[in-house]
């Protein structure tokens, strides 16, 4: 057994996961990978190539030409490159957002994805988030978490990020785009989202983010404890 272990933390749009990921990363002195942001870099990619996000074909060939990078900066942040351009704001775009569960859906781009993302784990002293980290990506890791909160609090939760630079988004509008994007997510043929068998499911809606991480800490610590 590893005495760090990898922790795996999923959960549909908004649910609070990056918040929580970084921090539990910083307390435990992890590396934090943000694994929708490679699926990001690769959907900027294709909309600048105005790549048909039908074109299945077309969307792999985009992702096996994509070197994306995820440089760690301060405070467990994450830096992005796409083919060495910094593209860390760029990918946080609406348009990316609305995109790229398309491109997420298409089983070649996730198989490439799934990949990259084992091999940056095999040390262990990884949190890493995203829709199938504990079923697909890490189905070892000894910490799962399903991280999720109601419709209303993940939207107002986008809303204010995105309000943040700037972008003013109505409520209606952002919860749509979230419903709309978990429905494609859950529902896709290869590695869908959902919670592994073994994962804890942790409803964020009423507790604060400092309370989630305890839990999340407490778990890896206990898991420590025990092996
Ligand atoms: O976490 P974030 O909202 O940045 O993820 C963007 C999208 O990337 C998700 O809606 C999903 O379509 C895709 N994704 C995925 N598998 C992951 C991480 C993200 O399919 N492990």
């Amino acid at each position: 057994m590893k005495s760090r272990p990898n922790i795996a933390i999923d959960g549909p749009a908004g649910a609070g996961k990056s918040t929580v990921a970084k921090l539990v990363a910083k307390e435990l002195g992890f590396l934090y990978i943000d694994t929708g942001a490679m699926y990001r870099a690769v959907t900027l990619k294709a909309l600048r190539e105005e790549v048909n996000f039908s074109d299945y074909n077309g969307l792999d060939q985009l992702a096996a030409a994509a070197r994306v990078k995820l440089v760690a900066g301060a405070d467990a942040d994450l830096k992005v490159f796409l083919n060495n351009e910094e593209v860390t704001e760029a990918i946080r775009d609406p348009e990316v957002s609305r995109n790229v569960s398309l491109l997420a859906r298409v089983p070649s781009v996730r198989k490439r994805m799934v990949e990259l993302q084992k091999a940056m784990a095999v040390g262990g002293g990884v949190v890493m988030e995203g829709r199938d980290i504990g079923t697909a990506v890490l189905p070892d890791a000894p910490v799962k978490i399903f991280l999720t909160a109601s419709i209303e609090e993940r939207a107002r939760r986008r809303r204010e990020e995105l309000a943040a630079k700037g972008d003013i988004i109505g409520q209606r509008q952002m919860e749509e785009e979230i419903i709309l994007r978990d429905q494609v997510d859950t529902s896709r043929e290869k590695d869908p989202l959902a919670p592994a068998r073994d994962a804890e499911i942790i409803d964020s809606t009423c507790h604060s983010v400092e309370h989630v991480v305890a839990m999340i800490v407490a778990r890896v610590k206990t898991w420590r404890y025990k092996t």
